[in-house]
């Protein structure tokens, strides 16, 4: 991705935090309670989960309609995750953008920061969990992955952890209410 995007500070919002820390509970209370916001839907190669919807949870796609996405530059940015690829669609995002929505995107730490060189305005917020072994029993607990999953998981989890001095701001995830706070003020949706 090489275009910038020229954007009012604070309308682009990227959420990033290890596997397990629990983006995804914090993603759907605040989409709850903020109807207006847009969740950016990624593009993956991973098998979805039981329960997971094409086209509402991910598009899931093979390796190869991947490769041609990346190809033609139809992602805004996007990285190998545990073995999977993940990207996020270039054009919703463009046009929501344009509409005036807030836009979020949920992805990992390489996914951030191409987005930090393409769109420096965009607001960078790093979840972090309480402790490392507080991450590990939530992966854990989560049931969804075997154990070489949950091993190249929390592998990635300390490299993402230790970058996150990269990010405007960080916010532990150890009370779901408070952390959802936080994001709205950051994201200017509450005083
Ligand atoms: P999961 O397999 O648990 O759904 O996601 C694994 C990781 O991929 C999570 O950290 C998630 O934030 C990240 N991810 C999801 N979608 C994207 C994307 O479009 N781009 C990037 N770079 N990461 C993503």
């Amino acid at each position: 991705m090489t275009a910038t995007i020229d954007l009012e500070r604070g309308r682009l919002t990227v959420i990033t935090g290890p596997s397990g820390v629990g983006k995804g509970s914090l993603v759907n209370e605040l989409l709850e309670r903020n109807r207006e916001i847009w969740l950016s839907i990624s593009a993956t190669t991973r098998a979805p989960r039981v329960g997971e919807v094409n086209g509402e949870h991910y598009f899931f796609v093979e390796k190869d309609e991947f490769n041609e996405l990346v190809a033609n530059r139809g992602l805004l940015e996007w990285a190998e995750f545990s073995g999977n690829f993940y990207g996020t669609p270039h054009k919703p995002v463009m046009k929501k953008l344009q509409l005036g929505f807030p836009v979020l995107l949920e992805i990992e730490l390489e996914g951030a920061r191409q987005v930090r060189k393409s769109c420096p305005e965009a607001f960078q917020i790093f979840v972090a969990p309480p402790s490392f072994e507080e991450l590990e029993r939530r992966i854990r607990g989560r049931g969804t992955e075997n154990e070489q999953a949950i091993f190249k998981r929390l592998a990635r989890a300390k490299d993402e952890i230790s970058a996150s001095n990269e990010f405007n701001a960080v916010i532990i995830n150890d009370n779901l209410n408070l952390a959802v706070q936080e994001i709205e003020k950051l994201m200017g949706l509450i005083a």
